[in-house]
């Protein structure tokens, strides 16, 4: 499990390498299998993989009692933008990050994607950030949080004027606008959801959307495109509800 986990950390950083030269894979309509592994064999986990992500977060298997805590608050970062990628690279030594049971996780950046990746009872909501973290052993944990059309966001208010500004603007965001006031999460073991689609991620998923304006979610939908993996097969997978 260790091993498998440093490997996830591992290929991470070569992904990272990999977008800074161009990227060579692009997401698809969201419903046919991607076949990422055809285009370049570094990414053959992604359609041979059995622990993939998303999944469709529908009959879990248990009801789970362990606790995540968060430490967000205020944050500073940079804007990271790419060919379907918004993202926010938070500066190192912030300590932020979330507690799941015994696992300290650290955040290291949040990217969005439209429609969510994630579905529940086959419906997606058409937004979602993916908080992704890593334990100080390197092993990832994402929490992920939809978001749904109701009243404008102030952290994403903060997002979008930044992204006017262009790739590497500094900025600040209260994270704590873009969680549920509770937050109680689905977990289960997965992936990233994009290549090398390496497996040994903790998912965490809230089960309450937070509210973004519709003008907000189309703007981002404007910049990051069909952004959302296809489902997944969940191949037996322990899926663990919140109470
Ligand atoms: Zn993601």
């Amino acid at each position: 499990m260790k091993y498998v986990a440093i490997a996830a950390a591992l290929s991470l950083g070569i992904s990272s390498v990999a977008l800074a030269q161009g990227k060579d894979w692009t997401f698809g309509d969201g419903e046919t299998p991607e076949a990422w592994g055809a285009i370049n064999a570094q990414y053959a986990s992604c359609d041979i993989g059995k622990m993939q992500s998303p999944i469709d977060l529908t009959d879990p298997d248990a009801i789970g009692t362990l606790k995540l805590t968060t430490n967000f608050g205020e944050a500073s970062g940079k804007l990271s933008l790419g060919e379907e990628k918004v993202q926010i690279d938070f500066d190192p030594g912030q300590n932020k990050g979330m507690m799941s049971g015994a696992k300290a996780f650290n955040l290291l950046q949040v990217h969005f994607h439209t429609p969510a990746e994630h579905a529940v009872n086959g419906q997606r909501y058409p937004m979602t950030a993916h908080f992704v973290h890593a334990t100080s052993a390197g092993e990832l944990g994402v929490l992920g949080v939809f978001f749904t059309e109701g009243d404008e966001n102030d952290a994403i208010e903060e997002l979008l004027d930044a992204h006017a500004q262009g790739n590497g603007t500094a900025l600040s965001i209260d994270i704590d606008d873009m969680l549920p006031e509770t937050i109680e999460v689905y977990r289960y073991m997965g992936s990233l959801t994009t290549p090398p689609c390496s497996e040994g991620v903790n998912w965490h998923v809230a089960n309450v959307p937070v509210e973004a304006s519709a003008d907000q979610i189309a703007k981002l939908r404007g910049a990051l495109g069909p952004t959302a993996r296809s489902i997944q097969d969940r191949n037996g997978r322990l899926l663990v509800a919140p109470e």
